[in-house]
């Protein structure tokens, strides 16, 4: 490049430091309407699970099964880390907005990568003593002229979408009393809702809504009851205080029913004896009323857990037919290794079904509750014996990575892992609480079964059955997206992105990313071309069982490549920011 277009290109940053101008202009306010309407608008990514019944379906058509073999890369972008990446990246008016690691923000043209600016929050030192799972975040929310973000030690904080700057922060939660935040933020109505991680340090969960415009806090509802709340019989002497349950995924929303569906966390400390009782609301789905978070009904999947099956997972919300029936149904497939259907309206068990072969901790569910019967025999007890092999692993079945629904052929389709664990207690005077510190009291192994862990199935609802299964060598993290067309697109640990037949189950089209993929794809439209996008980079709970290559990237493909005029379109401001001794003349800021 010659020195003048140096200078050029140089002289475009200062003008975009200044005004921040995206590639379509200043963003329009997202509004209530348009969330609410997300289901119709079929060129935009909005929300994290796209609707806010978390289908994860696109009723985009250009990408089909006959020509998604033809997918190629149009840009990359390097989010500049090597921690893990596991957002779901949104897309409003042109822009992607993206988390990487860090809870660090990227705002980017859509459809050619350019950066027009980042966020990256300060942390406090000493932060990473309390991120169970490392220093990962699931993604963004989009209200107004804002973009919303959790940070690591619990704070809220709203952005200005056309130039990354904070309008406001609030802190909802005390990093050194082991709270910290990994989700996706929440909008619904005008309010913003958060929940805390923090199950394997003795917190007490709790879900908070603040004013999307103001910040301001307008409810708090605690996972764990007071004494003399409904539910605090569940809980013996002071367990309440210290019992975990916390909310570190994203929720779900039926505007009808004015219900946010929100999972919890398992109880603390991990040894089951020592807090006697079912230890209501740990591993449950709750309903709340969306304006005063008054919960409306709950659904235990695992009473007094001792094997860290966290129930965080945000259901899929589906109208489907049970029993030649139409049911509002809630979806959702379990650590605890079954795939449950239950009545959104009330919390009713419907059905569940073993994702996993082997389940052992429990000998089955009552059909009419859902209620496990406990293997005690599996429940390890404060004597450092050690107990092996749990069906499944406390990595599930399915953690927190989000499946879809494709609601023309009724079928879910679903990231399963088939493992197990063993589990060491220690001795009953180890096993103390203190303020910010691990507070499990047992060591855990995960182990293979066999050859494959990954499985992506599809499940059949009205027929309740798998009807496929897609094996892989690795175990599954990331998460899937459903098209219109009858395409499942997700990612493995192997680092390739996939899209395969929504009936069939094969595979159409891999893509070789460079890292692992924790992350979730969408797919958006802009200028008539459908792209489809997902964030590759290992770390986080992988990374505990396996290296390999590292580096997180944003990746987005379609159909065909840009032209070399369109790619190069500018300013790439943003994208590029002078550092201080570099090349001169520097401009004038
Ligand atoms: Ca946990």
């Amino acid at each position: 490049m010659k020195t003048s277009n140096r200078n050029t290109l140089l002289a475009g940053i200062a003008v975009t430091l200044m005004h921040g101008i995206g590639p379509a202009g200043a963003a329009e306010a997202v509004t209530d309407e348009e969330l609410r309407g997300a289901p119709t608008n079929t060129a935009e990514w909005l929300i994290y699970g796209r609707t806010y019944d978390n289908q994860r379906y696109s009723p985009l058509t250009q990408i089909t099964p006959e020509n998604v073999a033809g997918l190629r890369p149009v840009w990359a972008f390097s989010v500049g880390n090597v921690d893990g990446i596991e957002a779901t990246p949104l897309v409003d008016n042109g822009v992607m907005y993206v988390s990487g690691p860090h809870a660090t923000v990227f705002a980017l043209d859509a459809r050619t990568g350019r950066r027009l600016w980042q966020y990256k929050p300060e942390e406090p030192e000493g932060l990473g003593t309390v991120l169970c799972c490392g220093p990962v975040n699931r993604g963004l929310a989009l209200w107004g002229e804002m973009v919303y973000v959790m940070t690591l030690d619990a704070r809220l904080v709203a952005l200005n979408r056309d130039t990354g700057a904070v309008v406001w922060e609030k802190t909802f939660g005390d990093w050194q009393q082991g709270y910290a935040a990994t989700g996706a933020p929440y909008v619904v109505k005008d309010k913003v809702i958060v929940g805390v991680a923090g199950g394997e340090y003795g917190i007490r969960g709790y879900l908070q809504a603040y004013d999307a415009k103001t910040g301001e806090l307008a409810w708090t509802t605690y996972t764990i009851p007071a004494p003399g709340e409904p539910g605090s019989e569940t809980w013996t002497g002071d367990t309440w205080k210290t019992g975990g349950a916390p909310t570190w995924q994203s929720g779900a929303y039926d505007p009808e029913l004015n219900l946010v569906y929100w999972g919890t966390g398992n109880p603390g400390p991990w040894v089951a004896e020592l807090r006697p009782g079912d230890n209501l609301y740990s591993c449950a789905l709750l309903a709340l009323d969306a304006d005063t978070g008054k919960i409306k009904w709950h659904f235990q999947y695992t009473p007094n857990d001792g094997w860290d099956y966290d129930g965080n997972n945000a259901p899929v919300l589906a109208d489907v037919t049970i029993d030649g029936k139409p049911v509002k149904a809630a979806l959702q497939s379990n650590r605890n290794g079954f795939f449950y259907v239950l009545d959104r309206t009330n919390g009713k068990f419907l059905f569940a079904v073993p994702a996993v072969e082997g389940i052992n901790w429990t000998t089955g569910l009552d059909p009419q509750t859902g209620r496990p019967a406990i293997n005690e025999a599996m429940k390890p007890k404060a004597d450092q014996k050690t107990v092996t092999p749990i069906v499944p692993g406390l990595e599930g079945g399915t953690n927190w990575f989000p499946m879809a629904y494709n609601p023309d052929l009724g079928y879910v389709f679903v990231p399963i892992n088939q493992w197990a664990m063993s589990l060491t207690s220690h001795k009953k005077e180890d096993i103390a609480y203190k303020p910010g510190q691990v507070y499990m009291g047992v060591d855990y192994k995960m182990h293979t079964e066999g050859d494959t862990v990954g499985h992506l199935k599809a499940f059949d609802v009205a027929n309740r059955k798998w009807v496929w299964d897609v094996a892989s060598p690795l175990p599954l993290f990331a998460g899937v997206l459903a098209t219109k067309t009858g395409l499942v697109f997700t990612g493995d640990q192997l680092g390739f992105v996939s899209a395969t037949d929504a009936k069939s189950g094969k595979v159409l089209w891999r893509f070789q990313t460079g890292s692992a993929i924790n992350a979730s794809p969408i797919t958006y439209e802009i200028g008539g071309k459908q792209y489809v996008a997902i964030p590759s980079g290992l770390g986080g709970d992988p990374s505990f069982y396996y290296q390999g290559p590292k580096g997180g990237t944003v990746w987005v493909f379609g159909l065909e490549p840009l032209s070399a005029e369109e790619a190069y379109s500018g300013p790439w401001t943003g994208h590029v920011v002078p550092v201080e001794g570099g090349l001169t003349p520097v401009p004038a800021q």
